[in-house]
């Protein structure tokens, strides 16, 4: 409820006196004040925000994601033969880096758990001026792409880099500019220092279905949009970070991919001048990458709908260029006059378009622009709300190239929003993008783009079928979850902090709503909080008897020994799958009391606590156990 420290003790003062009143006399309160049950929150020790290893265990043991998660890669095939790429594990970087680990016999038939990592920066603004953060976040590629959207604690922050501050006058100095990529790698390679051994050698974890698997960790796509990209590959900027295409002509399709071995050699092999005007790549930038095995960041950059195609394409470039054109056709005043049209234009669609398609269901996502499209602050959610009216709103205003090309982007980005892909939405995409290409040349014809069109963010999709072939839809991997998060985990705790030094304050917000998250994992998953506290406090008040008896207040740990457990784990340990009964087992380890010995740990498991055992009760009351093991 971000309520202040003075909220929170009048509030347990409110509390204390009801209960005295309801009971004659002052008990204890549930907590003294508010230091008192942040004192409480702090001592839950099921999980530390910043230790990566432990964010890791607490996420991949999330019972929550039991059905959502995804234990190994998978290749789909649906009813029509065609291949269907749509979660991360369903794409084939998974499945080749499972092949990987497979092989090394180290690693073998460990589960694989993709480390999905985003940063971003985020400013918040008042008026003493802004106040910049750089949160990291981090996510796992077996959870869903649904439950990456949905779930709270499937992407957490899990770190805050520093924002190096110098002087003006020193701001662009090469030094300092190194200086802050140095740092930023360094700083990555370091909060992932927890999970570097485990990406060698397996670590034992809780997974969601309640078994304990082998782990492997990987490291997995990264989010993040162009300029933070630049200095995650190490390279120039106005390069791709994916390929070696020259600035001038991005849009080559000859250009040879980027890899990390091959990256390696360049810098092995070439002075820094060289590097810089032949590469592309910044000489003394080791990508923090280059620190744990396997990872090649070029090919973990994932598509970023947000900023390359629906901030960066459509809105910067496309809305922008058709302005002016306008203006260069038409003159400043006849120009305002026709922008005035299409902004109203705009601002009616939402009435006018489900009128024209009557069979069309309502479109919640549509909205009025107040201002029709001379907005001051764009959103991500206003590009998206634009898009659906915009084409109808220039026709007519602009030559049908333009109206063509634009027609052209738009079928491509509503393929790429796909929730799930198979080789004809792919070939659909690769049509859409070549008539984008074709059409797009308007705006060089025009005389609007002399220099022709090289732009980072436009070449960045003919990235985007490989990416989904390799990590799924990109939906799952959008920097559109990282910008959500950053109100939970930045804006919110900066409200509340004090402004002053609010970064350890903003960490301690995080870090105490992660542990209210775990302990309220636990405690639903031991049935002693069913739903919400006012059901739960009905049960525990006899209140909702039917609730009691059909609640989940079974023990968790009994329940987990029931179902088709053993095949599982089997495969994915890859030991031999074999059974043995348990007369023959007895008889080749010598023990005759084997049989015994199962149904008295079976006794303790199901009945057995502090105060009693199997060996309190007669052998014949442990339950029967005569199967195989
Ligand atoms: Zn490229």
């Amino acid at each position: 409820m971000e309520s202040s420290q003075g909220d929170v003790d009048k509030l347990l003062h409110i509390l204390e006196a009801r209960e005295t009143l309801k009971h004659g006399d002052a008990t204890h309160p549930i907590f003294d004040d508010a230091d008192h049950l942040h004192n409480t929150i702090d001592a839950i020790d099921a999980v530390h925000a910043r230790d990566t290893l432990a964010a890791v265990r607490n996420m991949v043991a999330n019972p929550e994601f039991d059905g959502s998660f995804h234990y190994k890669p998978f290749e789909e095939y649906p009813s029509t033969g065609k291949r269907r790429f749509s979660d991360l594990m369903s794409g084939r970087w998974a499945w080749k880096q499972s092949d990987l680990i497979a092989h090394d016999p180290e690693t073998h038939g460990s589960m694989v758990v993709p480390i999905i990592l985003g940063a971003d920066k985020t400013t918040v603004s008042v008026a003493t001026g802004n106040t910049e953060f750089h949160p990291v976040y981090m996510s796992i590629g077996n959870v869903t792409n649904g439950v990456r959207h949905a779930h709270g604690e499937a992407v957490i922050p899990i770190a805050f880099l520093a924002i190096p501050k110098v002087a003006r006058e020193h701001a662009d100095d090469n030094a300092f500019r190194l200086f802050r990529k140095q740092l930023y790698h360094a700083s990555l390679a370091h909060i992932l220092e927890p999970l570097r051994e485990g990406m060698a050698k397996p670590v034992v974890m809780r997974c969601p279905d309640g078994h304990w698997r082998r782990v492997i960790f990987e490291i997995g796509p990264f989010i993040a949009d162009y300029p933070e990209q630049v200095c995650l590959a190490g390279i120039v900027q106005g390069w791709c970070p994916k390929c070696l295409a020259c600035p001038e002509n991005l849009d080559d399709r000859t250009a040879a991919p980027r890899f990390r071995d091959h990256t390696d050699i360049q810098v092995e092999s070439f002075d820094a001048v060289t590097l810089w005007d032949t590469f592309g790549t910044v000489a003394d930038v080791v990508p923090f990458t280059r620190h744990f095995p396997r990872a090649d960041i070029h090919q973990l950059l994932s598509p970023d709908l947000l900023h390359q195609l629906i901030k960066g394409t459509f809105k910067d470039h496309l809305v922008t260029w058709v302005e002016e054109y306008l203006h260069e056709v038409h003159g400043k005043a006849e120009a305002e006059r026709i922008m005035d049209d299409i902004d109203r234009r705009c601002q009616f669609a939402d009435i006018e378009i489900p009128e024209r398609i009557a069979s069309a269901p309502t479109f919640p996502g549509l909205r009025r622009f107040p201002e029709g499209c001379k907005f001051k602050q764009w959103t991500g959610d206003d590009s998206k709300a634009l898009m659906k009216v915009y084409l109808p709103a220039i026709t007519g205003h602009v030559p049908a190239r333009m109206v063509k090309c634009i027609a052209a982007l738009l079928d491509f980005c509503y393929l790429a929003r796909r929730p799930s892909h198979d080789t004809d939405t792919l070939q659909l995409m690769d049509e859409a993008l070549a008539r984008f290409h074709l059409h797009r040349m308007v705006f060089i014809d025009e005389g609007l783009r002399p220099d022709g069109i090289s732009l980072p963010c436009q070449h960045a999709l003919l990235h985007y079928v490989s990416a989904i072939r390799l990590f799924g839809s990109p939906n799952g991997l959008c920097s559109s979850i990282t910008e959500s998060k950053h109100i939970r985990a930045v804006k919110k705790p900066w409200r509340r902090s004090s402004h002053n030094k609010p970064l350890g304050q903003i960490i301690r917000t995080n870090t105490r709503l992660s542990k209210l998250a775990a302990i309220r994992v636990q405690f639903t998953k031991r049935g002693m909080l069913d739903s919400d506290v006012i059901t739960a406090a009905r049960i525990e008040a006899g209140l909702d008897e039917d609730l009691a008896n059909h609640g989940p207040d079974e023990g968790g740990d009994v329940m987990d020994a029931d179902g088709p457990c053993a095949d599982s784990t089997v495969t994915l340990a890859a030991v031999p799958a074999y059974t043995v009964d348990v007369a023959a087992l007895s008889t080749s380890l010598h023990k005759p009391h084997v049989s015994s010995m199962i149904e008295q740990f079976l006794y303790n498991q199901l009945y057995g606590d502090e105060h009693h055992c199997a060996d309190d009760v007669l052998p014949e009351m442990w339950p029967l156990f005569g199967g195989n093991i």
